[in-house]
C-alpha cells in the first residue's frame, strides 16, 4: 500500500481527497499537499464580494488543520514538472518531491476574451481570492459594472455586484445569456427578470477592444453601441491548470482521463476535480465537469482509493444552480438532449418554466425556474435532482409528468425516489459526521 501521497492543488478536490485519507487508511501515511494558492473555496467567493463573509471563512483548513492532520505542506508553491518513472514531482522553486502515489487536483484558471485591452487596468477575472480582492477594491454604489460573458460564474457573482449598489450591464456574444446551462425559452425568462430587476443585458454583442477613457474603460463592440465602464469583468471562461504536465506520461483529453478509480493512465496518479475528465453519471462516458459537486466527490472517492479501498464512482450528475434577483435557475443531467423525449411548461407572468428530459421512462436531464419565494419550486428544484440523478423509473408516472410538468411531488414520493437515494453514499457506506473539520464531506 502507498505510504506516500503527494497531492497537488489543495482546492475543494485535494483537500476531500486529504481528509477521505485520514478517515480510511488503517494506518497512518504520510502525505504532502503542493498547493499555489492556501486552501480556500472558490465557490464561496461571491459571499466575501458582497461582505456577508468574512475574508477568514473562505479558507477551508488552517495552518492549525493541516498540522492536526499531519499533513507536510509546500503552500504559496507550484508544481512544474512530473516524473512518472521515478515518481517525483519538481516545484517551482526547485524541491524534488518524492511520492508513492499522487493525486493531481490542480483545478482551472479564469481565461479572459483575446481582445486588445483585456488585460489592462480596470480589467478583472473572478475566479481567484486575489481577483475577488481586486473587484471588492473596485465596486462601489453608483459605479458601472460590465460584466463580459454571460455563463454561469458571471451569473453566481450577479446579486453581490447589485448588492453593493452598482449598476450592471452584461454582454455576452451567444445569442442568449446562460448558453451552457439553459435553453432559449429559460433564458428569454431569466433575461426578462433581470431587466425588470435593473440590469442591462445585451445578447449576441462581441467585444472588439477596450480602451482607457479619462480613468474609466470603453468597451468597443463590433456592432456599435460602445459602453464606458468603471469596472469590467471578464466572466469569458476557465481552462484546466494542466499545461504544467506536458511532456509527462499522463493522458490528457479534454482533462486528464480517468478510470473509474479516478486512476489516470498511469497507475499510481490520480487526478479529481476541474481537471479530472472522469464518468457522467447519465451518459456513461467520460467528461470534465468544472463544478463544485464533482470536485468534492472525485476527491471522496480518490482519497478512499488512496487509502487503500476499493471504490469505483458511479459518475457526477452535472448540476447547474443559481439564484438571481431571487429567481432560482437550475439544470440537471442532459438538459439540452437534442435526442431526448420532452415536456415542458411556462408561467410566463410569475415567471416559472419547467423542461422534463426523458431517455425511456428515467428522467435524464431538467430545466426548472421559478421565483425563490415560492416554496413548490424551491421544492422542485430537490425533487428534479433526485429523480434525474437516482435514474428511477417512473412507469406510469411519466405520463403524468408529460402532461403535468409542473406537478413534480406526487411522482416523486410514488416512486420512492427518497429511498433509493438514501442508503447511497459516495464511498458506498454510511454516512460520517464531519466532525471538526470544515471540509465539506
Ligand atoms: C466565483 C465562483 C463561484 C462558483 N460557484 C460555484 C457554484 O455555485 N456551484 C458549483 O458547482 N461550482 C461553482 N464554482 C466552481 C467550483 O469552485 C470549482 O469547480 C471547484 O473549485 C473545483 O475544485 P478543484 O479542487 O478541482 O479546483 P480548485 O478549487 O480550483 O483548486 C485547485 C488548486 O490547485 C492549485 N494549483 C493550480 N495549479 C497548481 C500547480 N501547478 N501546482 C500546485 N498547485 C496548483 C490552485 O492554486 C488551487 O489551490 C465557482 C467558482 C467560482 C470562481
Amino acid at each position: 500500500m502507498a505510504r506516500r501521497h503527494l497531492i497537488i492543488g489543495g482546492g475543494t478536490a485535494g483537500m476531500n481527497a486529504i481528509r477521505t485519507i485520514r478517515e480510511e487508511e488503517t494506518e497512518r501515511s504520510t502525505i504532502t499537499l503542493v498547493s499555489a494558492e492556501k486552501p480556500y473555496s472558490r465557490m464561496v467567493l461571491p459571499y466575501y464580494l458582497d461582505r456577508s463573509i468574512a475574508e477568514s471563512h473562505v479558507f477551508t483548513a488552517t495552518a492549525r488543520v493541516l498540522a492536526d492532520w499531519g499533513v507536510a505542506t509546500h503552500l504559496g508553491k507550484r508544481a512544474t514538472a512530473l516524473d512518472t518513472k521515478a515518481n517525483v514531482c519538481t516545484l517551482d522553486d526547485g524541491t524534488a518531491v518524492e511520492y508513492d502515489d499522487c493525486l493531481i487536483a490542480t483545478g482551472s484558471s479564469a481565461v479572459r476574451a483575446p481582445v486588445p485591452g483585456a488585460d489592462g487596468p480596470g480589467v478583472h477575472s473572478f475566479w481567484t481570492l486575489d481577483q475577488a480582492r481586486g473587484v471588492l477594491a473596485q465596486i462601489q454604489p453608483g459605479r458601472h459594472v460590465v460584466m463580459v460573458g454571460a455563463g454561469f460564474i458571471a451569473f453566481t457573482i450577479l446579486n453581490s455586484i447589485l448588492s453593493l449598489g452598482a449598476k450592471l450591464t452584461i454582454v455576452e456574444v451567444a445569442p442568449r445569456i446562460l448558453p451552457r446551462m439553459i435553453d432559449d425559452t429559460g433564458a428569454g425568462l431569466v433575461q426578462g427578470w433581470l431587466e425588470k430587476n435593473g440590469v442591462a443585458v445585451r445578447t449576441g454583442a462581441k467585444l472588439t477592444r477596450i480602451d482607457e477613457a479619462k480613468g474609466r474603460r470603453r468597451l468597443k463592440m463590433a456592432a456599435g453601441g460602445d459602453l464606458t465602464a468603471d469596472v469590467v469583468i471578464m466572466a469569458t471562461g476557465i481552462r484546466t491548470n494542466l499545461a504544467w504536465l506536458n511532456g509527462s506520461e499522463v493522458k490528457i483529453n479534454q482533462g486528464i482521463v480517468v478510470d473509474d478509480h479516478l486512476r489516470s493512465s498511469v497507475p499510481n496518479v490520480y487526478a479529481a476535480g476541474d481537471v479530472a475528465e472522469g464518468r457522467d453519471l447519465i451518459s456513461q462516458t467520460n467528461a470534465v465537469h468544472a463544478i463544485e459537486p464533482t470536485a468534492q466527490e472525485h476527491g471522496r472517492v480518490v482519497g478512499a482509493n488512496m487509502a487503500g479501498k476499493d471504490v469505483g464512482y458511479r459518475g457526477s450528475l452535472i448540476i447547474n444552480l443559481v439564484e438571481v434577483c431571487h429567481l432560482d435557475v437550475a439544470s440537471f443531467g442532459a438538459w439540452d438532449d437534442a435526442k431526448a423525449e420532452t415536456a415542458s411548461g411556462v408561467k410566463a407572468d410569475r415567471p416559472a418554466y419547467r423542461k422534463l428530459l426523458w431517455r425511456g421512462d428515467r428522467l435524464t436531464g431538467a430545466i426548472i425556474l421559478g421565483p425563490s419565494s415560492d416554496i413548490w419550486t424551491t421544492n422542485d428544484v430537490g425533487m428534479l435532482k433526485g429523480l434525474v440523478q437516482s435514474g428511477v423509473s417512473l412507469g406510469p408516472w411519466k405520463a403524468h409528468l408529460k402532461k403535468n410538468p409542473f406537478d413534480i411531488k406526487p411522482a416523486f414520493i410514488a416512486t420512492k425516489t427518497t429511498s433509493s437515494l438514501l442508503p447511497e453514499t459516495i464511498l458506498g457506506r454510511p454516512s460520517k459526521a464531519p466532525g471538526e473539520s470544515p471540509v465539506a464531506v
